[in-house]
């Protein structure tokens, strides 16, 4: 006998397992949420550091992503808007300039060359099926080149090409070499185009919760029924039976098991590979998650005693094609101290900064920013910053992506339940997949899937 027996099991309390369990317990199931970390919210995480909260994970939302705005809203959270006033700044081969707006102080043949690849993409895009893109007209096309290959395709001029990539790998958190085009294209489409995924007004980017993300999914754990939370829970085994499914678990107290009639797996599509099924997941399934891997992050913060940039007409937004990291946010708190500096490295530059020290990490991050924007970006009150990649239960972000011949070969198996496991999880979204939205969209579809399957 296990240790206890309940309709339904949640593995993992990211947006995704917590907004099932919400709808679940809401519908009357008796539901058990199995968390292997010390907290919840998985990709997102605030912690506070030099007296303000830091968002070390996912922070923004925007329009469009009618799920999260509607928690946030329901919950009674405030938001304010993304800052964008002032100057970016590019730095590239030609230095440091000043640009003043979203053209990338293009001319105007590389603005409308930057307009026509990006109109290219979206035409693929609008031809993805949401739910099943293996069965685009020509994905079979689209899926056998990377979009790399694709954007080469295309012609643009170097300095085009470049300031694409810089968004490809701020969206993807990989290169346009790891990504099939069919990929590329399903993700834009889930989102409502290339704009809403790369602008901050009007986009992914606009808006913040004040006090930070993780705070709302803990209120929404705090919702759930006394009990259904366990923290420092790792499934690390699901066996199914005739009658149900037994859930193996590494607790602080030793090994447990839990009894359910249904389990939903709600962790990154890599981390689903690496639990221990008896039957073994059929093929399709297994080299599913094998082609799925997750992209390299590391999230920095700068901090500085004020907002300096602000006085000098900078907007704190820094794009730098060539550099380590790629693109800087002016991420100072509502109060308007400490001046707060956010960005990324992505792709493979967070891959080899995954390498070095978050000593080194910072002389990188103040070296780039004091090049693009002056000596006082050396005058740092502190840094912190959270390579993804590294942690055990996540192992990247923001999300997975599938490399060429992955999505046509072995994309059916991505949501289709194998017996008593249902699949959930941001990458199994169909509307905003790979953010915080569409990680409740899989909570919500997966939720009315499991209640079907049980009789309602
Ligand atoms: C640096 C960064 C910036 C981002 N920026 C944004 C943003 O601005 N806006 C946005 O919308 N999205 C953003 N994202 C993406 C967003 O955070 C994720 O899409 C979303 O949080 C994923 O939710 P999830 O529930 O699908 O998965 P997760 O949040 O990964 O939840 C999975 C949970 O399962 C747990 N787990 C793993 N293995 C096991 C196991 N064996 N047993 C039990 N538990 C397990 C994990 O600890 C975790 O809590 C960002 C992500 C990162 C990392």
């Amino acid at each position: 006998m296990a240790d206890q027996r309940v309709d339904v099991v949640v593995v993992g309390a990211g947006f995704a397992g917590l907004t099932a369990a919400r709808e679940l317990t809401g519908a009357g199931r008796s539901v058990v949420v199995l968390e292997a970390r010390d907290r919840v919210g998985g990709r997102t995480c605030t912690e506070e550091h030099l007296g303000t909260w830091i968002d070390l994970g996912g922070q923004w939302i925007g329009p469009g992503q009618d799920r999260i705005v509607a928690l946030v809203d329901q919950l009674g959270l405030r938001t304010y808007p993304q800052t964008e006033a002032g100057d970016d700044v590019i730095l590239d081969g030609d230095g440091a300039r000043r640009v003043a707006n979203v053209a990338f102080g293009f001319d105007d043949d590389e603005l409308t060359s930057y307009l026509e690849l990006v109109g290219a993409l979206e035409a693929i895009a609008e031809q993805v099926p949401l739910e099943a893109p293996w069965s685009a007209p020509r994905a079979q096309e689209w899926d056998a080149m990377s979009l790399a290959e694709w954007v080469r395709t295309r012609g643009v001029v170097e300095r085009v090409a470049g300031l694409f990539e810089v968004g490809v790998q701020a969206v993807f958190a990989a290169s346009s070499a790891q990504l099939s085009l069919l990929h590329a294209a399903h993700y834009l489409h889930s989102a409502g185009g290339w704009s809403k995924l790369t602008d901050s007004e009007g986009g992914a980017q606009q808006d913040r919760v004040e006090g930070g993300m993780q705070p709302v999914a803990e209120q929404l754990a705090s919702r759930l029924p006394e009990g259904t939370m366990r923290l420092f829970h790792a499934v690390t085994s699901i066996a199914q039976h005739d009658d149900g499914v037994r859930i193996g678990v590494s607790a602080p107290a030793g090994p447990t098991e839990l009894d359910a009639d249904r389990v939903v797996v709600a962790v990154p599509p890599t981390l689903a590979g690496r639990i221990a099924y008896d039957p073994p997941l059929g093929a399709q399934r297994d080299q599913l998650v094998q082609h799925m891997p997750q992209g390299s992050v590391v999230k920095f913060h700068v901090l500085y005693e004020e907002p300096w940039w602000r006085d000098e007409g900078l907007s704190g937004m820094v794009l730098a094609p060539g550099e380590p990291i790629g693109v800087t946010f002016d991420c100072t708190p509502p109060a308007g101290r400490p001046g707060l500096i956010s960005g990324f490295f992505e792709g493979p530059a967070a891959v080899a900064a995954g390498e070095q020290t978050m000593e080194e990490r910072r002389d990188v991050v103040v070296d780039v920013l004091a090049r693009a924007m002056g000596e006082r970006a050396r005058d740092v009150a502190g840094y912190v910053d959270r390579d993804w990649s590294a942690e055990p239960f996540t192992r990247g972000c923001y999300g997975a992506h599938l490399p060429p011949g992955a999505w046509t070969v072995y994309g059916p198996a991505l949501r289709r339940p194998i017996g008593r496991i249902h699949w959930a999880g941001t990458e199994t979204a169909e509307h905003w997949t790979g953010y915080i939205d569409g990680a409740i969209d899989s909570g919500q579809r997966v939720a009315a899937e499991v209640l079907a399957a049980l009789g309602g």
